[in-house]
């Protein structure tokens, strides 16, 4: 019984914020936010999580309605979605316009993103196009680049711009040993990239702060709308501890946001694409499905930021930037010679012919 009311909650719960304020009084076992100082208590445990990636298909798609009319009722329609042109946000611009067909779309125009995204992306009504207020090539230049991933470039920046003025970070940064003397492995940089310290050029995360993030809040605080961004939890373990910690409808982050598809799988976008007969941008190529039935592109996997290096080491060959060379050669050769990422991936021994 007792499980059967907890499957009720959270498969067809309406997650209001309401809702969200009684569960974060939940403790959580999670370590890391504790190597991070936040004390924030996580409003959704591991195991929620896994159940709710494991349902089927429909009832994801139940939940997420209910959380996209939570969140839009929650603020009177003042409510926006993130689009940036690729499959999943695609999926949610439609699901979202299903229910309330006037809720604009949003897209930050980097001047990194496939030409054949922004191209798609046009062919949207009630799209407004932001732009970072610096180029890729300055942000390079002033932050460093985005390499490996956010977490390592972020460890790496911390190092190299703050060297003995904060003993305990660096500590902790270089051996994982916390100034409790507790040995945290997700607060130091693995040995593997500790060569990034000696880099001949500057690494940190702040690129997407600067591109993406800035331009949303600036939007944000403009129009006083608040977003749907088509992020889910697989994707990586920063995005899972955001989920388990906010859980869909992060009513009282300092930055409110929903992202109603945080417990979907990447096939679940696919099935959705497939079931609504939905166009998506010509650079994924088509989709079909293998011998197991699971859903894949015969173009690019990914369609985030042509010039991002972030994760490219655990790509099979080829590559986005070997496939880059393949499909759009002019930009494959201003970002390798002109930009200098030749230096970049060579450093961290990816290939890229
Ligand atoms: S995805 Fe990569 S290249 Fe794009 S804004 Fe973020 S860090 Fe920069």
């Amino acid at each position: 019984m007792e499980l059967a009311l907890h499957r009720e909650d959270f498969v067809m719960g309406y997650e209001t914020a309401h809702d969200v304020s009684e569960k974060t009084t939940r403790t959580s076992s999670d370590p890391e936010k504790k190597v991070n100082g936040n004390s924030k208590k996580n409003v959704l445990d591991t195991w929620i999580l896994k159940t709710r990636q494991k349902l089927d298909f429909k009832y994801k798609l139940a939940m997420s309605r209910l959380r996209i009319k939570a969140w839009y009722e929650h603020y009177n329609g003042d409510v926006h979605v993130s689009f940036s042109g690729g499959k999943d946000s695609t999926v949610l611009l439609h699901m979202v316009r299903e229910m309330y067909p006037e809720v604009p779309g949003v897209f930050v125009d980097t001047g990194l993103e496939y030409p054949e995204i922004r191209s798609f992306v046009k062919q949207f009504d009630n799209i407004t196009f932001l732009k970072p207020k610096m180029p890729f090539h300055k942000v390079v230049e002033k932050y460093g680049w985005p390499v490996v991933s956010k977490r390592i470039a972020q460890y790496v920046r911390e190092i190299t711009t703050r060297t003995g003025k904060n003993e305990a970070t660096r500590k902790l940064r270089l051996t994982g040993i916390g100034p409790d003397g507790r040995y945290r492995p997700w607060g130091r940089i693995p040995p593997k990239w500790h060569k990034l310290l000696d880099a001949p050029f500057k690494v940190s995360e702040k690129c997407c702060d600067v591109m993406k993030k800035a331009p949303f809040r600036q939007y944000e605080k403009e129009t006083g709308g608040v977003p749907f961004v088509g992020m889910m939890a697989a994707e990586s373990r920063n995005r899972q501890l955001l989920y388990l910690r906010n859980g869909c409808n992060a009513f009282d982050l300092k930055r409110p946001m929903s992202t109603p598809m945080a417990f979907w799988l990447n096939q679940d976008v696919f099935e959705y694409l497939t079931q609504h007969e939905l166009p998506i941008a010509e650079v994924y190529g088509q989709i079909r499905q293998d011998l197991s039935c699971r859903y894949y592109t015969t173009g690019v996997r990914s369609t985030g930021c042509m010039f991002c290096a972030f994760g490219v080491h655990l790509e099979h060959e080829p590559n986005r930037f070997q496939l880059m060379k393949r499909t759009h050669p002019k930009i494959w050769k201003y970002v390798i010679d002109k930009l200098g990422m030749r230096e970049v991936l060579d450093f961290i021994e990816v290939p890229y012919e």
